[in-house]
C-alpha cells in the first residue's frame, strides 16, 4: 500500500498549473502571481525627504549655524534648488532640492522667523531616501507562485500595474454519494443521514479560493453515478465523498473507471482516509475521498488541498510542519500514519503542545470541531510518551491558535 508520502507525491506530481488570466489589481489578492514581477521602475521614483524639516547643504551646517529660510515644499511640490548657505522647509515625501544634500529635521532646529538654528551636527545624507535604494527596476521583486498579500499589492501598485496575471481559480465539483443521504432542506426519513460532506468540502474549496460546484448527491447505483459524475468530469477537478471502500454498494471507483478515469491509486497507508483513490481523467484529477466526515474532511486537506494550490499556480503548497510536545502518551497500531487531529496550544516559553482533543474514532465530528492541528504520528511507532516531540501542522489560518 502507498505511503502517507509517496500517495501525496503522486497526486503533486500529476496535476498541473490551470491557464493564466488577467485580473484586476485587488481581485489578485490571495491569489498566487503567475509569473515573475520584475521591478519596472525605481523605488522611491525620486530622491526625496525622509522628515519634515529643512533641506540644507550639509557644508553649510554646524552646531549653531544660522540658516535663513528661503522656500518651502510640500510633498508632490515641484523641485526647487537650495542656495548655498540657506535652507528650504520640506516635507516628508517632497523631492529633495537641487543643491541639498541633507535634511534637518525641525526637532533638530530653533525655528525662528524667516531663519532656523542649527542645534545639532548634519551629514550629507541625511534624512534622504535616495531614489532606487529600495528597488532598482529590473530587480525581481515577486517570484511566480507568491501568494499576494497586502505587502505585494502594495509593491504592483506602486508600479502602476492596474492587473495582475494569475492561475484561473479552480472548479471543483462535489459529489456526494450514498443511498442513506438526503439534503439538508428535505424532509428526514428513517435512518437518513444529512449529506454534510458537500457542504465541508465547498467551504474547504473555497477557503483556498477555489470555485465549488455543487453536484448534490448520488444514488449507490451505476445509473445515478454514471448521470453525476459525467457532469463532474466536465471541472477542472472532481471530488466525490463515500462509496469507495470494499461494500457491496461501494461503486464509484467501478463507473469512474467505465468513464474513463485512469486510477492511479486506491487506498493509503493512513489512519482516517485509508480508503482514498485517485485519478485522472485526462487532466481532470480525480479524489474519491472516504464517506465519514471527519476521513473526507482530513483527506481533502491532505492530498486535495495542495494539489488544488498547485493547480492555481501556488509555489509553496504544503503546509510548514512544526515539532510540538505531546502532552500526554499515545498509544496506535503500528503499521500505519495515523493523521491526529490534535488541539494546538503556546506554553508561557513559547513551545507549541498538542493533545489529543478527545475521541479519535472517525465517526466522533467533535474532536474535529476542537482540533486546531493535525499530529503525523508514524507509521512504524505504537506508542509515543508524554512530553515527545511530534511534527504538526495547523488546521486553517492562524486563528488555529486562538487569534
Ligand atoms: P461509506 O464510505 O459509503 O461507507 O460511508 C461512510 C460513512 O460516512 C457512513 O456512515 C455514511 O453515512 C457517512 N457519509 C457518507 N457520505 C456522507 C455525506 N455526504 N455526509 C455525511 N455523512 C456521510
Ligand atoms: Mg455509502
Amino acid at each position: 500500500m502507498l505511503s502517507f508520502h509517496q500517495a501525496r507525491q503522486q497526486i503533486l506530481d500529476a496535476v498541473q498549473p490551470l491557464a493564466l488570466e488577467k485580473v484586476p489589481l485587488l481581485d489578485a489578492a490571495g491569489r498566487a502571481v503567475a509569473e515573475d514581477v520584475m521591478a519596472s521602475q525605481s523605488l522611491p521614483a525620486f530622491d526625496n525627504s525622509a522628515m519634515d524639516g529643512y533641506a540644507v547643504r550639509a557644508v553649510d551646517c554646524q552646531v549653531g549655524s544660522v540658516l535663513p529660510v528661503k522656500g518651502y515644499l510640500p510633498a508632490g511640490g515641484s523641485p526647487v534648488t537650495v542656495a548655498p548657505g540657506s535652507a528650504v522647509k520640506i516635507m516628508t515625501g517632497a523631492p529633495l532640492p537641487a543643491g541639498a544634500d541633507a535634511i534637518v529635521p525641525f526637532e533638530e532646529t530653533e525655528e525662528q522667523p524667516e531663519q532656523i538654528r542649527l542645534l545639532g551636527t548634519v551629514k550629507s545624507g541625511d534624512h534622504i531616501r535616495w531614489k532606487g535604494e529600495d528597488i532598482r527596476p529590473g530587480d525581481r521583486v515577486i517570484a511566480a507562485g507568491t501568494v499576494l498579500r497586502p505587502a505585494e499589492i502594495s509593491l504592483l501598485a506602486s508600479f502602476s500595474m492596474s492587473t495582475v496575471r494569475v492561475r484561473r481559480r479552480v472548479r471543483v465539483a462535489i459529489l456526494s454519494t450514498g443511498d442513506e443521504l438526503q439534503e439538508i432542506d428535505e424532509l428526514r426519513f428513517e435512518g437518513s443521514v444529512v449529506n454534510s460532506n458537500s457542504w465541508a468540502l465547498a467551504a474547504a474549496v473555497r477557503e483556498i479560493g477555489g470555485v465549488p460546484l455543487m453536484l448534490g448527491i448520488a444514488r449507490d447505483n451505476l445509473e445515478s453515478l454514471r448521470e453525476k459524475l459525467i457532469d463532474g468530469l466536465q471541472a477542472d477537478v472532481l471530488i466525490t465523498s463515500a462509496g469507495v471502500s470494499a461494500g457491496d454498494r461501494d461503486l464509484v471507483r467501478e463507473v469512474l473507471d467505465e468513464l474513463g478515469v485512469v486510477q492511479q491509486f486506491w487506498k493509503i497507508n493512513i489512519k482516517p482516509g485509508k480508503p482514498t483513490a485517485f485519478g485522472m481523467k485526462e487532466t481532470v484529477p480525480v479524489f474519491s475521498l472516504p464517506g465519514n466526515p471527519v476521513s473526507t474532511m482530513i483527506t481533502f486537506e491532505e492530498f486535495v488541498r495542495p494539489a488544488l494550490l498547485k493547480m492555481m499556480g501556488h509555489r509553496v503548497v504544503l503546509k510548514p510542519l512544526f515539532k510540538a510536545k505531546l502532552q500526554e502518551p499515545v498509544k496506535k497500531r503500528a503499521g500505519r500514519l495515523q493523521l491526529m487531529r490534535v488541539a494546538v496550544e503556546l506554553n508561557s516559553a513559547g513551545e507549541l503542545l498538542v493533545a489529543s482533543p478527545g475521541d479519535q474514532n472517525t465517526g466522533i465530528l467533535r474532536t474535529m470541531i476542537y482540533a486546531t492541528g493535525i499530529a503525523l504520528l508514524e507509521a512504524e511507532r505504537d506508542f509515543y510518551a508524554a512530553g515527545e516531540q511530534v511534527d504538526v501542522h495547523l488546521l486553517g489560518a492562524a486563528t488555529a491558535l486562538g487569534y
